[in-house]
C-alpha cells in the first residue's frame, strides 16, 4: 500500500518572484552576533530610533481608556482625514478637500491599494533604479510590467521627463520618491510638474511618496498636491512623527479613484487600526518634538557626510532630505554583497548593500542611515577606519 507523501504547498511563481530585503538578512546576522555579546554599530536602519512624541501616546492611552476599540470608516476617521486637510492648508498653502484623502494602514498600505487599482499584466509601472524596493514588489505582486530607470549623480539621482518619453510604453503608473530612499533626492516643483505633463500625456498617471517630506535640510521639499490635483501623494507617520509601528498613512488621490481604492480596502483592511488614527490626531501638533527630532537628525548629517568622505567613501552631493547617505566604495574595488558582510563581521558594523535599492551600479554602492546616535555613528565611523586600513 503506498503512503501519500507529504507535500510542501506549491506557491505561487508571484510569490516567488518577490525579493528579500539583503538588509533583514544582515540585521539577523547581526542580532546573532549581538547575542554572542558582540556589540554591533547599526548603520542600516531604515527606522527612526526615536520613541513616538509622549503627546501622541497621551491620546492612544485616552482612546483606549474611552472604549475607541471598534473599527472606523473604511476610508478613515472623518475628524483625521479633516486635519490632514488641514495640513496641507497650513504648512503646504495646498487646498484639498477631506474626501480625496484615504486612512491607511501605513504608506505599505497605500502602496497596496493604489497597487490594486491601476496595475495588473498590462500595464506599466516605471519606478527608479536605485529606489525604493517595496514599490517594484507591489508591482510583482499585481502582475504589472515594470520598468526601472537608472538614475545617477548626473540628474541629481532624479527620473527625467525624456528618459520617460524614450523607453516608449504607457507609463500607466510612475512611482517616484521625494525625499527619495536612498539617495535623499528632493524633486524640485518644476521636475515634478514636468514628469506629470509628460505622463499625463502619454495616458498615465504619477505618484509621489511624501513620507520624508518632513525631513530636509537647507530646503523645502514641494508637495506634488500644490503642482497638481492629478498626482496621487502617500504620505505617513512613520518617519516624521517616529510612528513605524504604528501603521498609519494616507493616500490623496484624484476623485475618481476613492471609490474603487475604497472597495478595495473595505475587503482588505477593513479599516486601519483605529487606536493608532486616534493617536494621529495629535501628531500635527507636536511640532516642537517633530523640530528636535530634525535638527537632530541634521546634527547627525552633518557629521556623518564629511566623515564618510574622508574614510573614502564616493559621496557626490549631500542628500537633501530623509536620513540616509548612499555611498560609492568604488576605491576598493569590492562587491557591495562582500563589503557589507565583511563591514559586520570585521568592523562590527551594520550598513546596507546598494542591492536592496535595484540592480543599477548596486555592486558598487552601500546605503548609510543616521537614525542612531551620534556617539554610534562615531563609534561605527571609527570602526570602519580601522578595517579599511587594513584592506
Ligand atoms: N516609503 C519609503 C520611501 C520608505 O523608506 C518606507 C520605510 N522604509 C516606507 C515608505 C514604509 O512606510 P510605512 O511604515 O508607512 O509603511
Amino acid at each position: 500500500m503506498s503512503v501519500a507523501r507529504p507535500r510542501s504547498p506549491r506557491c505561487t511563481r508571484r510569490a516567488g518572484k518577490i525579493e528579500p530585503f539583503y538588509v533583514m538578512e544582515l540585521l539577523e546576522k547581526a542580532r546573532t552576533l549581538e547575542a554572542k555579546g558582540v556589540d554591533v554599530v547599526h548603520m542600516e536602519i531604515g527606522e527612526p530610533d526615536f520613541t513616538t512624541p509622549t503627546a501622541i501616546g497621551a491620546a492612544a492611552v485616552r482612546a483606549i481608556e474611552a472604549g475607541r476599540t471598534f473599527y472606523t470608516h473604511s476610508l478613515g476617521l472623518p475628524e483625521l482625514r479633516e486635519r490632514i486637510a488641514r495640513f496641507y492648508a497650513e504648512s503646504k498653502g495646498v487646498s484639498v478637500p477631506a474626501d480625496r484623502i484615504i486612512v491607511t494602514s501605513g504608506t505599505s498600505g497605500g502602496f497596496f491599494l493604489l497597487s490594486a487599482v491601476l496595475l495588473d499584466k498590462r500595464r506599466n509601472l516605471l519606478i527608479s533604479d536605485p529606489g525604493y524596493p517595496c514599490y517594484r514588489n507591489f508591482g510583482t505582486l499585481f502582475d504589472a510590467r515594470i520598468a526601472s530607470l537608472p538614475v545617477s549623480e548626473a540628474t541629481g539621482f532624479e527620473i527625467t521627463p525624456e528618459e520617460v518619453d524614450a523607453l516608449g510604453i504607457v507609463p500607466h503608473l510612475l512611482m517616484i520618491c521625494s525625499p527619495s530612499n536612498p539617495t535623499g533626492t528632493v524633486y524640485g516643483a518644476d521636475s515634478i510638474a514636468r514628469l506629470h505633463r509628460l505622463v499625463r500625456k502619454r495616458g498615465g498617471i504619477m505618484a509621489v511618496d511624501e513620507i520624508y517630506a518632513g525631513l530636509t535640510y537647507g530646503t523645502d521639499a514641494p508637495s506634488a498636491l500644490a503642482v497638481s490635483d492629478g498626482i496621487v501623494v502617500i504620505d505617513g507617520f512613520s518617519k516624521v512623527y517616529a510612528m513605524t509601528g504604528w501603521r498609519l498613512g494616507w493616500v490623496v488621490v484624484p476623485e475618481a479613484l476613492v471609490r474603487p481604492i475604497q472597495r478595495v480596502a473595505q475587503n482588505v483592511f477593513i479599516s486601519a487600526p483605529t487606536i493608532a488614527q486616534y493617536a494621529a490626531l495629535e501628531a500635527f501638533d507636536t511640532a516642537s518634538d517633530l523640530l528636535a527630532m530634525k535638527k537632530t537628525y541634521e546634527e547627525r548629517r552633518a557629521f556623518l557626510f564629511p566623515r564618510l568622505k574622508e574614510l573614502g567613501f564616493r559621496l557626490p552631493a549631500w542628500p537633501e532630505g530623509a536620513f540616509y547617505i548612499y555611498a560609492g566604495i568604488e576605491r576598493w574595488r569590492m562587491d557591495s554583497m562582500e563589503f557589507v558582510e565583511r563591514a559586520l563581521f570585521e568592523a562590527r558594523v551594520a550598513i546596507t548593500p546598494g542591492y536592496d535599492f535595484g540592480a543599477y551600479r548596486a555592486g558598487s554602492h552601500v546605503r548609510f542611515s543616521y537614525a542612531n546616535s551620534m556617539e554610534r555613528l562615531k563609534e561605527g565611523c571609527e570602526r570602519l577606519e580601522g578595517w579599511l586600513a587594513t584592506l
